[in-house]
Order: C-alpha cells, then structure tokens, then sequence
C-alpha cells in the first residue's frame, strides 16, 4: 500500500501540495480539513454555538458528509466553494476541538484509507488516522510567509485583503490546533519535516517523490 500522510498548519501549502503529488503518482486525494469545514458550516447555518458539545453532537445525526475527490457533500450539496472563507476557517477550528466531531472525521478518513492507495491531508493524519501511513510528511512555514501567500491569492482573485487581520487569524487558529486536547497538531515522530518558507510548489513536490521513490524501492 502507498499512503501518503501530509500534515501542518493552514497556508503551509498542503491541499496545493498533495493534489501534486496524487496526480502524479496517481493516487486519490483526501481533504480531511475540507471534512470539519463542511461540519462548522452546517453548525452556522444552523444558529448552533460551536462550543455546545451536545447541541453539535446531535446536528451531527442529522449530517451526511462525503469527500469524493473534488468536491465536498453536505447532505448532498456540493459545499467546495462555501467553505472556503475566514469565516468557516475559523468555525472549523472550533468544532474541531470536540470528541464527537473527531470521531465522525477521523472515522470517515480512516475507512477511505483502509482501502485505497491515497495522499490525504489535515492535522492528524500521521499522528492519529493512519499511524501506520508509508510516508509521512510534516509540511510547514513561519506564519509570515502563510500570511503572505494567503494575501498574494486574495489579492489575485479580486478580493479584499488586510495582511494584519490575515496573520492575527493564521496565528489564532495554529494556537488553537496545537493545543487542543484531543488529536491536537503536532509532528508525528516518524514523518519528515519540510519547511516550505523558502520553496517553491516545484521544489516541495520533488522532494516529497524522492522520499516515496526511496519508500517505493525500498
Ligand atoms: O486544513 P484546513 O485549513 O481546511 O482545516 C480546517 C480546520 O479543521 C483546521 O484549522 C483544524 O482545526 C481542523 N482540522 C483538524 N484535523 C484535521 C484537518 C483539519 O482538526 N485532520
């Protein structure tokens, strides 16, 4: 089998960086953080506080979430392009803190992976849903350079973009994923660590292929 575990903070590159390599070695892709985000949107499209373990834990019987490889289903509406705001960020990083909202994650990611050869991304991949993952890779950048990236897009994309208000919420929300108490961000003890400040998209790839060459050949 061939997994890929990409874990780190947001904007260090990680969803850019493991379409790249699936695509290339033509594995399935998995976008775990894609799975809480479709999570914190139904709590606040649904008024529910996301500090109310069992108001969220009994939304959760009534939400169906799907990942299939583009695009994320809530309840069977696409959500891909929804989730993608500060907003969700940050209410993703909140709902993620509770046990039952783990569970139902880490359980979906788990089940993709016991089958297929895959990359997938997300926060505690190396440390908690695929331990055993053949390759595992730790992907960072200082907080600046996220902060900057994340600008860089916004800008590109026609959109407004304070780079202050941008750092403040990447630094908020590494704060909260790593000290969490349940499956909180951290380096798993085997995978390796690529700091991405001063690489570039080309660079992380080709370094990520070299060690699952390595792996491969054994
Ligand atoms: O990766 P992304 O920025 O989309 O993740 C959104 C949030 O979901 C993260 O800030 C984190 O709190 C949570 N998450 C997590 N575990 C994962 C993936 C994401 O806790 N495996």
């Amino acid at each position: 089998m061939l997994r890929v575990a990409i874990d780190g903070p947001g904007g260090a590159g990680k969803s850019t960086i493991a379409k790249f390599v699936a695509d290339k070695y033509g594995l399935d892709y998995v976008d775990t953080g894609a799975m809480y985000r479709a999570v914190a949107l139904n709590a606040i499209r649904n008024n529910i506080d996301q500090a109310d373990e069992p108001a969220i834990s009994s939304m959760l019987e009534n939400t169906v979430i799907d990942f299939n490889g583009t695009s994320i289903l809530l309840n069977g509406e696409d959500v891909s392009g929804l989730i993608r705001t500060q907003e969700v960020s940050m209410a993703a990083s909140n709902v993620s803190k509770l046990g039952p909202v783990r569970t139902l994650v880490s359980r979906l990611s788990g089940d993709m992976a016991k089958t297929k050869d895959l990359v997938m991304d997300g926060r505690d991949i190396g440390t908690n849903v695929i331990t055993d993952a053949e390759v595992k890779i730790f992907l960072t950048a200082s907080p600046e350079v996220r902060a900057k990236r994340r600008y860089d897009q916004l800008i590109e994309a026609g959109k407004e973009a304070d780079y202050d208000t941008i750092l403040e919420e990447i630094e908020q929300r590494d704060y909260q994923d790593t000290h969490r108490e349940l499956n909180p961000l951290k380096q798993a003890d085997d995978a390796v660590l690529l700091d991405t400040s001063y690489m570039t998209i080309e660079e992380v790839v080709s370094s990520i292929s070299q060690i699952i060459d390595d792996k491969v050949r054994g």
